[in-house]
């Protein structure tokens, strides 16, 4: 006979599992460890969960028969075919109701693939995105839940009281959506994180990202010279960015700050034939900032601004077309809260995004609501003069001239994409619509006469 004494079961004792388990055991949660190798439980209990009220467990049934009813398990183990092998060695040990979470970096189809087939068997599955990395797990990450919606009422407390907090104790965490909306949520922030982290020189937008940034820009090494001029120029990524923009271009919607992010690391990542192409390609000849540099600082803390109001306008785009598509009722207020504390692109920017949505829920676009239209329009003198400078100076700033185009061409009633269907209808006969008779599709012999 074993006691049923554990509130919760975390499976996978990497950095963030270990630290979720502490954060949870603060909070009352008392939190039964389970690792593939076993012998990181042992470990675990031994040094980091010391003197908590974590239990460990041998197996899997062991780890099951700990559990309170409904029993619910947490997988934070590596993303891909780990989460489906402990699914399916979990599923024969549970019970109807009972609930499996998968907190990892899981692709967002995968998660709905998951909810279909656990629903089939009776179970409940949530896929949530953590951010915050190690720290965040430790003292409050975003978590952002989605999948059975049965599931949040038991898993609520847990979730919202372990996430981060912002304002007057409002919890980083709330029910994101059905099947892998989660995820998806998750991936989008990720990839908000590319052009965040593109965008930056300097300013005071009082974000986790900037501060670190100011801080990096400081640091100097042992030998008194600042580090960062010695790193190696060639960004990596692990695939979360990539998502976003595949999703993007999936769901045909312009996510080009994130896009051009991904692609500016791809760009740093060619590092020899960059070296090779710096001796043959030049730029501008004898080209000089003569302006002043104070107000050109200035200059580009507004670039800087106006580019970050149009990634996120960009990624809620993109989040809302996923809703179209997927049926997914998603509450975008309370998506810019989870991501307002506790993760990578938290700042207080992030308010300001929520304070929109709760004017106005159905908000078609974050530009058209006044406070960001106005905050744009205050910015655009300075945004211009800094893409225009970079230009002809030969700096690239993809995710400035990036914005700046995206803004332009969202502003106007007229494109000259009439000419591209023109275009199209000439080589190909694919047909094109008038402005005065939108819906009816005809074609010109543009050979015919004239
Ligand atoms: P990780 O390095 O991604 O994964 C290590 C854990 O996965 C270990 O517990 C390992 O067990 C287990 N594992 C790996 N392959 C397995 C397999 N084939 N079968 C069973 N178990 C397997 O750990 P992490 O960095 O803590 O991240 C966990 C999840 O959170 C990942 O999905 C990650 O993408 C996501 N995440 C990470 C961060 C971060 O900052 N690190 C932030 C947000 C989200 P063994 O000990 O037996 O090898």
């Amino acid at each position: 006979f074993v006691m049923c004494v554990a509130d919760i079961a975390l499976i996978g004792l990497a950095v963030m599992g270990q630290n979720l388990i502490l954060n949870m055991n603060d909070h009352g949660f008392v939190v039964c460890a389970y690792n593939r190798t076993v012998s990181k439980v042992h470990d675990f209990l031994r040094n980091e969960a010391k003197s908590t009220k974590v239990i460990g467990a041998e197996s899997l049934e062991d780890m099951v028969s700990k559990l309170k009813s409904p029993r619910r398990v947490i997988l934070l183990v590596k993303a891909g075919q780990a989460v489906d092998d402990f699914i399916d060695k979990l599923v024969p040990l549970l019970q109807p109701g009972d609930i499996i979470i998968d907190g990892g970096n899981s692709e967002y189809r995968d998660t709905t693939r998951r909810c279909q087939s656990l629903k089939a068997k009776g179970l409940l599955f949530v896929g949530s995105g953590v951010s915050g990395g190690e720290e965040g797990a430790r003292h409050g990450p975003s978590l952002m839940p989605g999948g059975h919606k049965e599931a949040w009422p038991h898993i609520k407390d847990i979730f919202q009281s372990i996430a981060a907090k912002v304002g007057t104790g409002e919890s980083c965490c709330d029910w994101v959506g059905d099947e892998g909306a989660g995820h998806f949520v998750k991936m989008v922030h990720n990839g908000i994180e590319y052009g965040d982290m593109q965008c930056y020189f300097c300013s005071e937008l009082d974000s986790f990202l900037i501060e670190i940034t100011a801080n990096i820009l400081k640091y100097r090494d042992t030998d008194g010279t600042h580090l960062l001029p010695k790193i190696r120029d060639s960004a990596g990524q692990k695939g979360t960015g990539k998502w976003t923009a595949i999703s993007a271009l999936e769901y045909g919607i312009p996510v080009t700050l994130i896009g051009e992010a991904v692609f500016a690391r791809c760009l740093s990542s060619l590092k020899d034939e960059r070296v090779l192409a710096s001796k043959s390609l030049k730029g501008p000849q004898g080209a000089k900032f003569t302006g002043d540099k104070d107000q050109f600082l200035e200059d580009i803390r507004k670039a800087l601004y106006a580019s970050k109001i149009i990634s996120y306008a960009q990624g809620f785009m993109l989040l809302r077309q996923a809703a179209k598509e997927f049926g997914w009722s998603l509450n975008y207020g309370a998506i810019a809260l989870m991501w307002r504390g506790g993760c990578i692109i938290r700042s207080v920017f992030l308010g300001k995004i929520k304070e929109a949505f709760d004017r106005d829920s159905e908000l078609q676009n974050l530009l058209l609501d006044g406070f960001f239209t106005n905050a744009v329009q205050d910015c655009q003198a300075s945004w211009r003069r800094v893409v225009s400078t970079g230009v002809e100076l030969g700096i690239p700033m993809p995710s400035f001239t990036t914005a700046l185009s995206f803004y332009d061409g969202y502003r106007h009633a007229m494109l000259p994409a009439n000419l591209l269907q023109a275009q199209r209808d000439y080589f190909g006969a694919h047909t094109y619509e008038l402005l005065s008779n939108p819906g009816h599709f005809i074609h010109t012999n543009w050979t015919g006469h004239g």
